[in-house]
């Protein structure tokens, strides 16, 4: 199994380390910051040989730099961002896979918060490195690309396996858990995980990873097919993307 080191940084951003034991292969996941991934690098002994990014917004490639001079990593992002991405050494593009020892990623391109957004999926660990594409109970909001780009890109991560656990870059759980609320004020699970995510966040740990699994049950942006959902934003029998388009703009004006 791969060892993940979840990293908070800045306000509300994780960074993830991900470490194959059996052959020492490292890759930081959006260092926002270079301090923390060199203290972990550090104590454990171990190098660096990848930066995976997953967008360009400076809270996920902050570190690229400094990184790469102080490790020699290599700097791996989607191939459409590669004039935006600091110091990028391979694009990858969708169907793409990465080793660490025997395990790989797969890239998948899920544009909609940025044009050349890509997640890492270790299908051997169930383990979704999905940057600002999917949060806990929420999605990215709408920088470079269309709601219904957004909804096509959502649904591929809808696909996969239930116990996929998702490592989103940020804790913004809380925020998303009201809105969910207030559109699915009758969904039992919903307020139960709110309860408990209030629970984490008192004692400020966090509510990342979850999987999909309990976002199929509580993630509105994944539930433009429940009829309760769209009874209560007056979309009731309308096309699921035009549903998805209305929850999301629902959310930014939240
Ligand atoms: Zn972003
Ligand atoms: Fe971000």
């Amino acid at each position: 199994m791969l060892e993940i080191i979840q990293l908070p940084a800045l306000n509300d951003n994780y960074i993830y380390l991900v470490h194959d034991p059996e052959s020492g292969d490292t890759a930081a996941v959006d260092p926002a910051l270079a301090r923390p991934v060199l203290d972990v690098l550090e104590e454990k002994g171990w190098r660096l040989k990848y930066i995976l990014n997953t967008h360009h917004h400076g809270d996920h490639v902050g570190a690229n730099l400094e990184l790469k001079k102080k490790t020699g990593c290599t700097i791996i992002a989607g191939l459409s961002d590669q004039n935006r991405i600091p110091g990028m050494d391979i694009g990858v593009n969708e169907g793409d896979r990465i080793s660490l020892g025997r395990h790989a990623a797969e890239v998948l391109f899920t544009p909609g918060h940025t044009r050349g957004h890509i997640v890492y999926y270790f299908a051997d660990n169930s383990a979704l490195f999905c940057g600002d594409t999917l949060f806990v109970m929420g999605c990215g909001r709408l920088f470079e690309d269309t709601a219904e780009q957004m909804w096509l890109s959502l649904q591929k991560l809808k696909a996969l396996p239930a116990a996929t656990r998702i490592y989103c870059a940020h804790e913004y759980t809380q925020a998303n858990a009201r809105f969910a609320l207030s559109v699915e004020p009758d969904n039992r699970q919903l307020a139960q995980r709110m309860d408990e995510v209030n629970r984490l966040r008192a004692q400020h740990l966090p509510t990342v990873p979850s999987t999909i699994e309990q976002e199929l049950a509580t993630n509105p942006f994944f539930r433009e097919n429940s009829p309760a959902l769209q009874k209560t934003i007056n979309m009731h029998g309308a096309a699921p993307v035009q549903v998805f388009a209305k929850i999301r703009s629902l959310k930014d004006h939240f």
